[in-house]
């Protein structure tokens, strides 16, 4: 479980940067996260990452990546820091223009299909880990009250979640940073990074209240815990960037007919 997010998200990153014009970068890093959601949500575990879950997964994503494009886009980017020059205020843009139906059902479908082929390999629970024999024990990790076994799998699930999450984080970092073509809207990036930055003590203090929230949840849904969180955070990023866009309004630029959407 650990860094599950942003960990799937480095296997579909490098699609929108190698056919930036192929894929809804939006449909494809909210997709790469959805099975977890859905599991989160009440699912077993199994339901949410095969392949029967994908006609219920699929147009949740493409929904709720049109909603944020509706409220949320750019006002959840509008507090992104800066880093060593790099202003991440520039994924706001993602707002700009709408990507054709299409594209945005294809682009969710390979985000959750990438997560669950992914966890596919690393849940000893899941039948190709145990037709690979990674469901072997290996050892038991006693911390206090807390034991973890450890088999093959969860090896590969933690290596991997850490791996990938610093990948992510470093290809999220390295596309604004050479400002990668096609990738964004950048002359809308470049006037998104050139107002104020909005003020970050609301919407941490929302999301402090929910994450708060999430965590006296956590003991009545047990080993969801987590997952009922990033639920919670993902329904408050609707909230908390529709309140920062009306409260630092940036009046993203209209999509042209015919003008590419990212
Ligand atoms: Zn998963």
């Amino acid at each position: 479980m650990p860094l599950t997010f942003p960990a799937h998200q480095s296997v579909v990153i490098p699609l929108k940067q190698r056919f930036p014009s192929r894929f809804d970068g939006l449909a494809l890093v909210v997709g790469a996260g959805a099975p977890d959601l859905l599991y989160g949500a009440g699912a077993t575990w199994l339901f949410a990452h095969g392949l029967f879950s994908l006609p219920i997964l699929v147009p949740l994503v493409v929904a709720y990546c049109a909603a944020l494009r509706r409220w949320a886009l750019p006002g959840l980017f509008r507090f992104a820091p800066s880093i060593m020059g790099t202003d991440l205020r520039a994924y706001g843009a993602m707002a700009v223009g709408r990507p054709p139906l299409t594209r945005s059902l294809l682009s969710a479908a390979v985000g959750v299909g990438s997560h669950q082929l992914w966890d596919s390999f690393t849940h000893a629970g899941h039948p190709v880990a145990s037709a690979l024999g990674f469901d072997r024990f290996l050892f038991t990790v006693e911390a206090g009250p807390l034991t973890r076994e450890f088999t093959v799998a969860r090896l590969i699930q933690y290596g991997g979640h850490t791996v990938g999450s610093a990948v992510a984080l470093g290809l999220l970092y390295w596309i604004v940073r050479r400002r990668s073509p096609g990738v964004l809207n950048w002359s809308e990036a470049d006037r998104l990074t050139a107002t104020p930055r909005a003020n970050p003590v609301r919407p941490l203090a929302v999301l402090t209240l929910v994450t708060v929230a999430g965590l006296a949840l956590w003991p009545t849904v047990g080993g969801r815990g987590p997952f009922v969180l990033i639920i919670l955070w993902t329904v408050a990023m609707l909230g908390i960037g529709h309140y920062v866009e009306r409260s630092y309004p940036s009046s993203p630029i209209a999509a042209k007919p015919g003008q590419p959407a990212k």
